[in-house]
């Protein structure tokens, strides 16, 4: 063990020697001017005013001076650490000014680009075509009916009067679905189960849930067993109306037919009826319109010949008549009171020849270079 240090004086303590307070000062606001950032800069002043920084210790050594030099010290020590300080903060403040008009130059938004390059989206011309005709039904008081896809095959067929032995119950035209319990599978089509052919099972359905009167407008898809070409596909769309009060006849049939027409080709558009056959309307017939290019005119005039109707004056539109009395009953509604009249047609067909789309593989292929012709409505 060393004896006591007789020489100690602490007035001559090295940390707080004024050359030495001096030298820490300079240190610290050399390191705050040399700070190129704020990083930098939090750097210095941990280093040289943080807890363990020279001049931190130095003022510590204070406590031990005798009283006679502890306010000469403190008043060095005090003066530096002002210095320091106040050399931070002015730093700090122009580092702080630096950062911010940095900020406001590579940070800037030019208000005067493009901000509509992303191009909105839009809703499919056959959608379109469908709301537009379902518009012209609902504007006269009809509802809109909606109904599964995946149908009971008594919606599709039974009730609607279609008989067992009935063609369109074969496969070829039909996809049956198979059963959930796995006995009857899609190869026998006795699941019971189908997709349904036509939008006329949501007449069906819509006579047995409400009471007569009933006016109802039945947009929808279908399915049949076609495949895809320019004039097929196996995913299509109709429009069906249906409207079922006492007293109804064909002339109101026809009448609803021209006002449909009218409304969406011109004031100057009429209907004809061809007597035709469907198991679901008695007596039945084909709609056709009149050609809403031509209005007729090229029919024996060689010199005006029409592409959209073959010169024929008339297009086909879909099929329609009175509700088959059989229908009515079961759907529980009685024949003896009330009377209806049904129509219905494919929206891909009326879309063709409306805009002389010639291949139907068009509407499936979601090709935008199609739909943006038809505008972008949303
Ligand atoms: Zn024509």
């Amino acid at each position: 063990m060393s004896a006591p240090n007789k020489s100690y004086d602490p007035v001559e303590v090295e940390a707080l020697k004024p050359e030495e307070i001096e030298r820490m000062r300079d240190e610290a606001l050399a390191a705050f001017a040399a700070a190129g950032d704020l990083d930098t800069l939090q750097e210095a002043k941990v280093a040289h005013t943080g807890g363990a920084s020279p001049l931190a210790l130095a003022n510590r050594e204070i406590g031990a001076l005798p009283p006679h030099a502890k306010a000469a010290a403190g008043k060095l020590v005090g003066q530096a650490r002002g210095a320091v300080n106040k050399a931070l903060a002015t730093r700090q403040t122009e580092l702080e000014a630096e950062r911010d008009a940095r900020v406001l130059v590579e940070e800037a938004v030019d208000v005067t680009l493009p901000h509509d390059r992303v191009p909105a989206g839009a809703r499919h011309p056959l959608t379109t075509m469908m709301e537009r005709v379902a518009d012209v039904f609902v504007s006269m008081g009809y509802e809109v009916a909606e109904g599964p896809e995946v149908e009971a095959e008594w919606f599709n067929f039974d009730a609607l009067n279609f008989g067992p032995d009935h063609p369109a119950r074969q496969m070829q035209d039909t996809f049956f679905v198979q059963g959930a319990d796995g006995t009857k599978d899609s190869d026998g089509g006795e699941s019971g189960v189908v997709l349904r052919t036509h939008t006329s099972p949501v007449q069906a359905r819509a006579l047995l849930d409400r009471k007569a009167p009933v006016y109802i407008v039945c947009p929808g898809r279908v399915y049949r067993t076609d495949e895809l070409d320019a004039t097929h596909t196996p995913v299509f769309h109709q429009i069906e109306l249906l409207a079922v009060d006492e007293g109804l006849t064909m002339a109101d049939l026809k009448g609803t037919l021209d006002h449909m027409v009218q409304s969406l080709f011109g004031a100057d558009m009429k209907t004809r009826l061809r007597p035709n056959f469907f198991p679901f309307t008695e007596p039945s017939a084909e709609m056709d319109m009149l050609c809403y290019v031509c209005r007729g005119d090229s029919v024996g005039n060689p010199d005006r010949p029409c592409r959209t109707c073959s010169s024929e004056g008339w297009i086909e539109l879909g099929g329609c008549g009175m509700v088959n009395p059989r229908v009515l009953t079961a759907c529980g509604v009685d024949p003896e009171k009330y009377s209806g009249f049904a129509f219905g047609f494919g929206i891909e067909r009326m879309l063709m020849f409306r805009h002389n789309v010639e291949d139907m593989r068009d509407m499936v292929e979601g090709d935008v270079r199609f739909t943006r012709p038809f505008g972008m409505e949303i």
